[in-house]
């Protein structure tokens, strides 16, 4: 799978995705899907780069620049970038893995892909960003096109960075292309691009209460526990909330915000932090002024998960593995029936498997947990539509692309219980597995093509 000295959260990736189709009917009913997932497991190529730029002081700095181009079975390679110092080949090949099967789940035709830098956008300047996303480009520019490779964002690059990225690759190139997604509405961007991880999440979610509930609840009067604060987390609040649920928690890297009234973090708090986070700044200003301040409490250090009280859904929506085995356990004991990931492989495997074991021994009573590459596919998905609307020279509403969104969140969900059902046969009373179902779908898709 890795002949890289240690790859921890591609192995990791691989484990979780392999062990599933192992444990189905899959490599019964179709033996040469097992050579097709080794070789799935071999990047189609990797691109590795220098990135030099030099700071406000005038001095020259220097950067790892990544594209992991994964698999073009289904189209152009397509995922985002992500600008965090954290990242390496180890956690590119995981994202890039990963995105290969949620894409295959849109239904759209997108290969899977992932890039980024270990570029620390946190204390820069605009300008120094600006600067960064220029010389980054100037590399990147000879790699990709909108029929080879079309990144969009990830942690550290939103649309401000897209369009600075997009304006390098102009001028590289003297050509506009889609050739990156989440540009701006008024430079060939789709409308509801910076929505749609947060909003598909809560979609996907709904049928997930809807069918355990047999159509008799919805997010009406649920207690919602999020992690993070950045794009996906903001959006997944505002849904639920329009949807009836109180928002429990939000956090960043520093803490964590726990809601202690009745009302929740509000739709007007969940604006405020938008505006912080555009400014890069954390959620500690927010904890210290006066007037928020008996609104929530504010713990530092610590994830949501153990802090948030009584809850019933728990959307991590912050980065990987950010619940643990005892948080799944807090979890559980707080409550909590549906799981879903807003980011990607937010749940380690101790957590996903003892999801799993309740989901299996509770039956009606069961925990649900719904994996990354199918509840926030909403955000790729949306991609692919920007893609489709740039070649195709047109501007989609708002109305339109939420229609589309929606629908494609409840095949995602559709298509990962139904496969589930045909290949891991449930036991009487229980849910089927949509990490399996998932899984297996996504994977059976790409591998046909192959
Ligand atoms: N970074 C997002 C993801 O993990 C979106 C990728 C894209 O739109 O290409 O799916």
């Amino acid at each position: 799978m890795s002949n890289l000295p240690s790859e921890p959260e591609f192995e990791q990736a691989y484990k979780e995705l392999a062990s599933t189709l192992e444990n189905s009917s899959l490599f019964d009913k179709n033996p040469e899907y097992k050579r097709a997932l080794q070789i799935a497991a071999v990047p189609e190529r990797i691109i590795q780069f220098r990135v030099t730029w030099e700071n406000d002081k005038g001095e020259v700095q220097v950067n790892r620049g990544f594209r992991v181009q994964f698999n073009s079975a289904l189209g152009p390679y397509k995922g985002g970038l992500r600008f965090h110092p954290t990242v390496n080949l180890s956690i590119l090949k995981f994202l890039g893995f990963e995105q290969i099967f949620k894409n295959a789940l849109t239904e759209l035709s997108m290969g899977g892909g992932k890039g980024g830098a270990d570029f620390d956008p946190k204390g820069k300047t605009d300008n120094e960003i600006r600067k960064f996303c220029c010389a980054f480009m100037r590399e990147l520019n000879k790699h990709i096109g909108a029929d080879t490779d079309v990144p969009a964002g990830d942690i550290g690059v939103s649309g401000r960075e897209i369009g600075w990225l997009f304006g390098a690759y102009r001028a590289e190139k003297n050509r506009w292309e889609g050739v990156l997604t989440g540009k701006g509405g008024s430079w060939g961007g789709s409308l509801i691009r910076p929505e749609a991880t947060g909003y598909g999440l809560v979609y996907y979610v709904q049928h997930m209460i809807q069918y355990a509930s047999g159509g008799k609840e919805s997010f009406e009067g649920k207690r919602v526990a999020i992690s993070g604060s950045g794009n996906v987390a903001q959006y997944a609040a505002l849904k639920a909330i329009e949807l009836g649920a109180t928002i429990i928690s939000l956090s960043d890297s520093k803490g964590s915000l726990i809601a202690t009234d009745d009302k929740g973090i509000t739709a007007e708090l969940v604006g405020i932090i938008a505006d912080l986070k555009v400014k890069r700044k954390q959620l500690t200003e927010l904890a210290n002024s006066s007037e928020y301040k008996n609104k929530f409490k504010y713990i530092e250090g610590a994830r949501p998960w153990k802090e948030c009280g009584k809850v019933d859904v728990a959307l991590p929506s912050a980065t990987q593995n950010e619940v643990s085995g005892d948080e799944a356990e807090a979890l559980i004991d707080a409550g909590a029936k549906f799981i879903a990931e807003g980011s990607n492989m937010g749940c380690t495997q101790e957590a996903i498997d003892i999801f799993e074991k309740n989901r299996k021994e509770k039956k009606g009573e069961a925990i649900w947990y719904a994996p990354g590459k199918a509840a926030n596919a909403g955000g790729v998905a949306v991609s692919g539509l920007e893609m489709a609307q740039n070649s195709a020279r047109l501007t989609w509403t708002s109305e339109e692309v939420d229609e589309k969104l929606k629908g494609i969140m409840k095949a995602c969900f559709a298509n990962g219980l139904e496969t589930a059902k045909e290949y891991v046969t449930p036991g009487e009373g229980e849910f089927p597995s949509l990490v399996a179902g998932s899984n297996i779908a996504g994977f059976k898709k790409v591998a046909a093509a192959m």
